[in-house]
């Protein structure tokens, strides 16, 4: 499979239709791969992919985040399927064009959830919570796709949502209270959920106003509340499942619980699926006149 995204990506590269392919290569050390951005033909061999590519590549394709560079017109990049969904959900969002991206889509079983559980093989104790009931296992949008797409049917819905958020449902709102305190007290808010997010797209974040302060800045209980409700709203029917702000969160927080539940109470009440549709926008930044709500009449 590799091989013949390699063949691919050089002869696009010689011809000059992509000035750069944002993919995987080998890491630090052997339990790790890392983002590459290709630019000559000769550098393809680099492009490697297998169950350590864990890293959402769309967030390079985030303007806020100063990509693609100034001058890079069309950019490749490798997507795993539920990389797509993020690109889909930019596209949709007026972030990023379609013709800007030239999209390589990757079979994929699953990653793992962390590098530190890599042991050569993908098993049901290292596999990533969000490649339980995956559906995009085969990509569903791209521009090129090494072998023959099958089609899946992706009408049912889209499923994410680890077990442990079920678990916290099942809780008293006392306790559910209770693990959030215990969770949030170690929120020093660094922010590394919002950066890696690629759907963080506000080109200053309502948590670093201060003309007025929307948020208490302090990393006490009441900031920490606030930031994250704040954060959890903004990406209503926006968030893709790639689980990324939780990977980020340098003290285990697990941040991506509170998107997922969002996302199925979206999905049950609008019927709207995040990242599947370039055309469909998030209900939630839409206005209809025959919208329900009367108070916004
Ligand atoms: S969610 Fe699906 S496409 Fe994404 S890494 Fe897991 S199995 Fe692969
Ligand atoms: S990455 Fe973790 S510690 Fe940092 S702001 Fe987000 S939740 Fe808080
Ligand atoms: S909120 Fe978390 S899981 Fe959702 S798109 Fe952003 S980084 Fe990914």
């Amino acid at each position: 499979m590799i091989e013949e995204i390699r063949n691919h990506a050089r002869n696009l590269l010689e011809n000059k239709e992509l000035d750069v392919i944002i993919g995987y290569g080998e890491g630090s050390d052997p339990t790790r791969t890392t983002p590459v951005f290709i630019r000559k033909p000769e550098e393809v061999d680099r492009l490697i992919f297998d169950p350590r590519c864990i890293n959402s590549l769309p967030i390079y394709l985030n303007k806020r985040k100063a990509y693609p560079k100034k001058g890079w017109k069309r950019t490749g990049i490798i997507g795993k399927g539920c990389d797509i969904r993020a690109i889909t959900q930019l596209i949709a969002e007026n972030q990023l064009s379609r013709d800007e991206v030239y999209i390589f889509g990757v079979p994929c079983q699953g990653v793992v959830s962390h590098f530190s559980k890599w042991d050569g093989g993908l098993n049901d104790d290292n596999r990533a919570t969000k490649c339980a009931k995956c559906d995009v296992q085969v990509p569903y949008e791209c521009d090129f796709f090494p072998g023959e797409q099958q089609k899946i049917d992706r009408s049912g819905p889209y499923e994410v949502s680890a077990p442990q958020v079920l678990n916290l449902l099942n809780l008293k709102t006392d306790k559910r209270f209770d693990f959030w305190q215990q969770e949030f007290d170690r929120c020093f808010k660094c922010y590394a959920c919002r950066e890696v997010c690629p759907h963080c797209s506000c080109n200053i974040c309502i948590t670093d106003r201060t003309t007025p302060t929307w948020i208490d800045q302090a990393p006490h209980l009441k900031g920490v509340f606030g930031w994250h409700i704040t954060r959890a709203l903004h990406l209503v029917g926006r968030c893709t499942g790639c689980g990324e702000c939780t990977r980020a969160c340098p003290v285990d927080i697990q941040v991506d619980l509170f998107n997922q539940r969002m996302k199925d109470i979206v999905q049950n009440s609008f019927g709207y699926k995040s990242g599947y549709s370039e055309t469909e926008k998030p209900p939630l930044i839409t206005y209809m006149t025959e919208d329900k709500e009367n108070f916004i009449k």
